[in-house]
């Protein structure tokens, strides 16, 4: 599809509707479940309820053939508030994980699971990260070795950082079933709901985004169904074998196609957080009387505005081009995935501090929205790689020099 700045009737409609909910939905519960720091269970319901939470609408904007379904969404949905906005799209990275490794027979069986009905909504967790593996996914340590007798997989270890861990009905678990192979002897598993030895651990209290619900998830002799590997068994051994023989496959591991897929939606959350704080201080700044004037007939003010908008406009297009890249199939020769998502995040950060300093003493208050804001902001460099991850990624493509 060739590439077009004019928004769709569609798209047009999509953004509407997702912004509403946002405004009239999402931020009013904000503040709420910022404090309490808990996951919001009921404006997950009310997602459900209108059909937002449900398969059948990702589905649709994941097939939006321009790949702007996603990115236009996220934004609006996270302009309303980025820790609701992440419990309510949680589910979609274990999904966009069944669908980058499953079997269309597990995509077909697992992924309208994870999202319960409309009535009773569940969701997924994806577990990757681990205490001793974070940015350097190849030191993971979980084990999943196969049982021949029961035909079981049997998972060992403990998995960190899991958005929706231990409160999900499905948890999508990467594990290593060839040490010797190291990242590339990874797998994925769907670990079905109620299943035995699978447990939340601790759970994270954190500086923003406190609606999402972060915690560990502790694997103890967790026995799945043969199954549940995704990609199935004989897939995973024609993959190993072409490690061990050193036969470069083409195919990065199970963990980073994931994060392939889904650097540009992040990013486009980050613009959310980001346009938020903007929209929110550029009403401020026209409204607050200082010296007799509003504030921001003060370039100073006026400035750090222009500035702002620049740049959420900037990351915004980097985000809509990585993300029409990847619906048609573009070569990200230049890591423009990982770019949109460095550069998103980034300006997130910057722009909810600035409008801080536009907000003054106001700013810096629970009562005021921006100082969420900005603790939301944060993870954007943090999550899905961070910046220097990013950094890294981008540097190795386009150079070819294993950079360190
Ligand atoms: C709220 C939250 C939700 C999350 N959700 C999930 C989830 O759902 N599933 C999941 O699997 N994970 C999740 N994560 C984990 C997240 O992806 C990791 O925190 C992230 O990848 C960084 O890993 P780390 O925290 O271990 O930091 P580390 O890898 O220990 O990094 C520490 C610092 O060192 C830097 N660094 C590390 N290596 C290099 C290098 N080679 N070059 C330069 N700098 C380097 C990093 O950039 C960082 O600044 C989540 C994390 C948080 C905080």
């Amino acid at each position: 599809m060739a590439v077009s700045f004019d928004l769709t009737e569609d798209q047009l409609e999509l953004q509407k509707w997702v912004h509403e909910f946002a405004a009239d939905v999402v931020r009013p519960a904000a503040h709420e479940y910022d404090e309490r720091e808990a996951f919001p269970w009921e404006v997950l319901q009310e997602a459900a309820k209108i059909g937002l939470y449900s398969l059948d609408f990702f589905a649709t904007q994941w097939f939006d053939e321009s790949g702007l379904g996603i990115p236009l969404t996220m934004e609006e949905l996270f302009w309303g508030d980025a820790g609701i906005g992440l419990a309510i799209v949680g589910t979609t990275l274990a999904a966009a994980s069944v669908r980058a490794n499953g079997t269309d027979e597990q995509v077909g069986q697992w992924i309208p699971a994870m999202f319960g009905t409309e009535t009773e909504p569940k969701v997924a967790a994806f577990c990757s990260s681990e205490p001793d593996a974070g940015s350097d996914v190849g030191a993971m340590r979980t084990r999943a070795v196969y049982d021949e007798k029961t035909d079981e997989w049997v998972l060992t270890g403990t998995k960190t950082w899991a958005t929706n861990g231990g409160i999900a009905d499905i948890h999508v678990v990467t594990a290593v079933v060839d040490p010797e192979l190291k990242a590339r002897g990874h797998a994925s598993f769907v670990v079905p709901p109620g299943t035995k030895g699978i447990s939340q651990g601790q759970k994270f209290l954190k500086h923003g985004i406190r609606a999402s619900h972060t915690a560990e998830v502790v694997l103890d002799e967790c026995r799945i169904p043969g199954d549940c590997l995704l990609g199935g068994r004989e897939k995973l051994e024609e993959r190993l074998a072409r490690a061990r023989e050193g036969v470069q496959s083409g195919r990065t591991q199970p963990s980073m196609a994931t994060f392939e897929r889904t650097r540009p939606a992040v990013g486009a959350q980050a613009v959310g957080v980001a346009r938020a704080a903007y929209d929110y201080a550029l009403e401020y700044a026209g409204q607050r009387v200082q010296f007799g004037r509003p504030i921001i007939e003060n370039q100073a003010v006026a400035f750090l505005l222009a500035d702002m908008r620049t740049s959420i406009d900037a990351a915004r297009l980097l985000v809509w081009r990585a993300a029409w890249m990847a619906r048609n199939g573009q070569q990200f020769t230049a890591a423009e995935g990982s770019m949109s998502k460095l550069v998103a995040g980034e300006t997130a950060v910057r722009v909810t501090e600035k409008a801080m300093q536009i907000l003054g003493g106001n700013g810096y208050t629970r009562d005021y929205p921006v100082e969420r804001m900005a603790r939301d902001a944060k993870i954007y460099t943090i999550f899905e790689g961070t910046s220097e991850i990013q950094r890294l990624v981008i540097a190795r493509t386009i150079s070819g020099v294993h950079v360190r």
